[in-house]
């Protein structure tokens, strides 16, 4: 889940219990808009808006005073609280940077091959949430990865070269609350364009999740 979709599922949880009118959501993003891709950005302020969700973008944080209850930015800006959720600073794994494998945890990928660059990468395929790909860190990133990776190994040792190449691809339901859903799909070359958000595609996720691993393993 995005810290979108926590907002707007926070927002549906308080309006089911008839408390829209004592609460007060205030969304913070640490770049100038409320989501990395800029047409999720598009897409989800005006939502902010109808819904009367407040944002401050520009916002790292630098410190919560706990004691005060309040968030302070490193820009200066200061956010009062009753109940913070906040997410924790992104990065890699611990042993990948300590093994001098890569800056910040994470290895460095060639963006087609998904080979590791480097003297090293050679017989190195990287895949998911460890590559320093800058595209996005989830499920179906691997998932697209993966089937490049599977078809190239085995070209490799059918052919002795690799025949596939990684365009990018990622497919992402994006929660738009309790029932309502939409979806960003992209890759290097196209950015997504998210849609109106419908209860279709919410259930078409639900449905998805549980499918996944049958699909994945070619049962359906
Ligand atoms: C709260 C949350 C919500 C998310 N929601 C979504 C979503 O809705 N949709 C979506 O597409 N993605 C979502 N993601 C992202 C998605 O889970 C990841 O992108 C995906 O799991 C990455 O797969 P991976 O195989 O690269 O890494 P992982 O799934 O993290 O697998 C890595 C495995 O390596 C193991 N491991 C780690 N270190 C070692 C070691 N030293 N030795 C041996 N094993 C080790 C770990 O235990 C783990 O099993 C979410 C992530 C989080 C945290």
């Amino acid at each position: 889940m995005i810290p979108l979709e926590v907002t707007f599922a926070m927002y549906d949880f308080i309006k089911d219990r008839g408390l829209l009118d004592k609460t007060e959501f205030y969304y913070t993003y640490p770049i100038g808009r409320v989501h990395s891709l800029e047409n999720v950005a598009k897409w989800a302020a005006p939502e902010f808006d109808a819904k009367g969700i407040k944002y401050e973008t520009l916002f790292n944080m630098k410190e919560v005073d706990g004691k005060n209850a309040k968030v302070l930015s490193e820009e200066g800006g200061e956010v009062a609280y009753d109940l913070l959720v906040a997410v924790p600073p992104h990065k890699g794994q611990e042993v990948i940077e300590k093994n001098g494998l890569g800056e910040n945890g994470w290895i460095p990928t060639n963006r087609h091959s998904l080979h590791m660059e480097g003297e090293h990468g050679k017989n190195v395929i990287v895949l998911g949430d460890t590559t320093n790909l800058p595209i996005s860190k989830a499920g179906s990133t691997a998932h697209f990865e993966a089937e490049t990776a599977a078809e190239n190994v085995a070209a490799v040792v059918k052919m002795g070269r690799p025949v596939k190449s990684y365009d990018g691809k990622v497919f992402c339901f994006i929660e738009a609350g309790k029932d309502r859903a939409t979806y960003a799909m992209f890759n290097y070359q196209n950015p997504p364009q998210p849609k109106a958000p419908t209860g279709a595609v919410h259930a078409f996720k639900m449905a998805y999740n549980k499918l996944y691993w049958a699909t994945a393993r070619g049962l359906l």
